[in-house]
């Protein structure tokens, strides 16, 4: 099972391009076993004021998943995205046999108003699942991974602001969450942005920019480094700060990220990259990448942990 996802800021890429950079990554990935594979990116119609999410999943191979996508007559390959964020999965099922409705990106619902990819195991999902169809949510898979992306949707259907943002209604998830979980998640109400996150399974994200990057406000841990240093930094490392950092392309230039299970994935893009530790939320907006730590709900009884959503 591998996570894979790819988000260009301000380096125009045609969808073919985008495409092959998500295909390849899932191959990358390969060798850690799967089932299935999935992806979501945005749709032709991004001029429109009403985004569209496409999700293309298939049974079997990435090669088959491969092929599919060139099969969508809906998606033209020439167009050209400035900035786009496109998320791809492998998936060994834990929760659902392996079919297409079980494959990942799970979904919100049928507009596909949020998706999200995950590896792992949420091991409250039932209880999750239960509260959410009680509010009438209807589920579609048999996933335990299908909470997650109906629980975004109900935290941010009943948000008190309108300028929630994207890594709060995150935080607010995974707060609710129980088990194991890397997690990257893609919306229609947010476009152009990502946000990633982890507790358990691994989740590391490559950063290349032609420009110089700012980490100014980045503690030690969290500076960049090079992957062939990684062993020792891993030795090394320190306590992080509790605070949020910040990472981005000096001037607000053109950057790219790269969001995987493991560096096998990344190394041919970029060799600096970024280990998430638990509980972080990673989240890029407008080409700036920020990751903070969550504290954990104090509650482990998941039926009084969704009460405190209601
Ligand atoms: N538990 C999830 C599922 O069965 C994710 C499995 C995985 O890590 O690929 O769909």
């Amino acid at each position: 099972c591998g996570i894979f996802a790819y988000m260009n800021y301000r380096v125009p890429k045609t969808r073919k391009e985008i495409f092959e950079t998500l295909i390849r990554g899932l191959q990358r990935l390969e060798y850690r076993g799967y089932d299935s594979a999935g992806v979501a990116i945005d749709g032709n119609n991004h001029e429109v004021k009403e985004r569209h999410i496409h999700l293309v999943k298939k049974k079997g191979k990435v090669k088959a998943l491969d092929e599919e996508l060139y099969k969508q007559d809906s998606m033209d390959l020439k167009v050209e995205f400035e900035t786009h964020f496109g998320i791809a999965h492998t998936r060994w099922a834990t929760h659902g046999v392996p079919n297409v409705v079980n494959s990942h990106p799970q979904r919100s619902d049928k507009d596909n108003e949020f998706v999200v990819i995950h590896n792992g195991i949420i091991t409250n999902y039932k209880d999750l699942r239960k509260f959410l169809e009680s509010k009438g949510y209807e589920f579609e898979s048999e996933t335990d991974t299908e909470t997650i992306a109906k629980l975004i949707k109900y935290v941010f259907d009943n948000r008190e602001t309108e300028d929630i943002t994207f890594s709060t209604l995150v935080e607010r998830v995974i707060q609710q969450l129980e088990g194991a979980f890397a997690l990257v998640f893609k919306s229609i109400h947010y476009p152009g942005e990502a946000v990633a996150t982890r507790r358990g399974s691994p989740l590391l994200i490559g950063v290349r920019s032609k420009y110089k990057l700012s980490t100014e406000q980045i503690p030690v841990l969290y500076r960049t480094c090079d992957i062939e240093n990684v062993k020792n930094i891993c030795k090394t490392r320190l306590k992080r700060l509790d605070s949020s950092t910040c990472l981005h392309a000096v001037g607000d230039k053109a950057v790219e990220f790269f969001f995987a299970s493991d560096a096998s994935a990344i190394i041919e893009h970029t060799n600096r990259v970024i280990f998430l530790e638990d509980d972080d939320i990673a989240a890029v907006a407008d080409g700036k990448l920020s990751i903070h730590r969550v504290k954990r709900s104090a509650s482990d009884d998941p039926s009084r942990a969704i009460q405190t959503l209601q």
